[in-house]
C-alpha cells in the first residue's frame, strides 16, 4: 500500500559512538581523540543509501566532528543535504550555563558555515536536552541566528523530555520554530515513534504503523532520527558499562540498515528546512 503523500523529515545526528550521552560516565572527553573513529565511513554509507533513492535529509552535525573531518561536511553538502548543528561538544544543554551554551552553539554554527559556505539554520540539542528547566536556551538559539530547533522531546523519559509540550512544529515568541521529533498519541500518552533506540527495539512493522498513523490521522509530517553509529555492527564495544546502557546502545544494531532501507521505500523523505521553514514562514513585511 502506498504511503500518503506527505513528505517526512529524515534527520541524522552526526556524532561517533563514543560521544553518546549515556557513555559520558565511562568515557572522558579528553579520551575522545584517542578512540577509533568510525563516523566517516558510517556517514559515507548513509550518503550512498540516500543517493541510491534520491532522498535528501538533514544532518545535525557535531562541531567536534566537523572540525576533525571537514570532508564529511563537504560530502553532506555535495549530496544536496541540509547541514544543521548538533552543537560543538555534545554537552547536554541542561548541564550548561547560559553563557557556556551560547558559546557552544555559536562556535558550532560558525564552524559549520565556514566549512560548508552555507547558512546553518537548524539546531538539535544533544539528547533532546531542552525542556521545562531551561527554556531560556531557545532564546539563546534565536539570538545566535538559528531559525529552528528540534530539541524538545514531548515524552516522559528518564534522561530527557517535556511530555506536555506540543507534538508538532510551533512558532515561539522569539521567532524560532521548534520542530519536535515525532510521537504517537495513544491512551493519553505520547509514545516515541520516530527513531533512536525505539526504532531498534521495536519490530519494523510497528514503527511503520506509528509513522503511517501520524501521516494519516494527524495529517502531519513526521520527524525521524538516527545516528551513524546505529548502522555500525562492528563498532568497538565499550567495556564496563551498566546493563541498561549496554542494552540501549547495542540492541538490534545489525538490523538497522535493512530497516532504514525499508523506511526509505515506504515513506517520502526530505530536509527539515524545506518541509518546515517554508510551511511555517513568518509573514512577509509590507514593502516600505
Ligand atoms: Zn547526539
Amino acid at each position: 500500500m502506498l504511503a500518503p503523500a506527505i513528505t517526512n523529515a529524515l534527520t541524522i545526528d552526526v556524532e561517533d559512538y563514543f560521544q553518546v550521552s549515556a557513555f559520558a560516565p565511562y568515557i572522558r572527553r579528553d579520551e575522545w581523540d584517542a578512540r577509533e573513529c568510525r563516523v566517516e565511513r558510517n556517514v559515507e554509507r548513509i550518503l550512498q543509501l540516500l543517493a541510491q533513492r534520491q532522498v535528501q535529509a538533514t544532518f545535525f552535525t557535531l562541531g567536534w566532528i566537523a572540525e576533525r573531518y571537514p570532508h564529511v561536511v563537504r560530502q553532506i553538502v555535495a549530496g544536496g543535504h541540509e547541514l544543521a548543528s548538533h552543537g560543538y561538544g555534545h554537552e547536554r544543554a541542561s548541564d550548561l550555563s547560559r553563557e557556556a551554551f551560547r558559546d557552544d552553539v555559536t562556535r558550532a554554527k560558525a564552524l559549520l558555515e565556514d566549512l560548508s559556505g552555507q547558512p546553518v539554520l537548524g539546531y538539535r540539542a544533544p539528547s533532546f536536552s531542552i525542556g521545562a528547566g531551561n527554556l531560556w536556551a531557545l532564546d539563546v538559539l534565536a539570538e545566535a541566528g538559528y531559525r529552528y530547533s528540534s530539541s524538545i522531546y514531548p515524552i516522559r523519559h528518564d534522561h530527557y523530555g517535556m511530555p506536555d509540550s506540543p507534538r508538532f512544529a510551533y512558532r515561539l515568541e522569539n521567532g524560532l520554530l521548534e520542530v519536535p521529533v515525532t510521537t504517537l498519541r495513544l491512551l493519553n500518552r505520547n509514545l516515541p515513534s520516530s527513531g533512536g533506540g525505539y526504532f531498534r527495539l521495536l519490530p519494523y512493522a510497528v514503527s511503520r504503523w506509528m509513522l503511517r498513523k501520524v501521516n494519516r490521522e494527524d495529517r502531519e509530517a513526521a520527524v525521524f532520527y538516527f545516528h551513524p553509529w546505529e548502522i555500525d555492527a562492528e563498532q568497538p564495544r565499550i567495556a564496563g558499562i551498566d546493563a541498561k546502557t549496554r542494552f540501549r546502545h547495542y540492541v538490534n544494531i545489525p538490523r538497522v540498515e535493512g530497516r532504514l532501507r525499508q523506511l526509505l521505500d515506504d515513506f517520502r523523505w526530505g530536509r527539515m528546512d524545506q518541509i518546515f521553514l517554508a510551511r511555517h514562514a513568518p509573514p512577509v513585511p509590507a514593502a516600505a
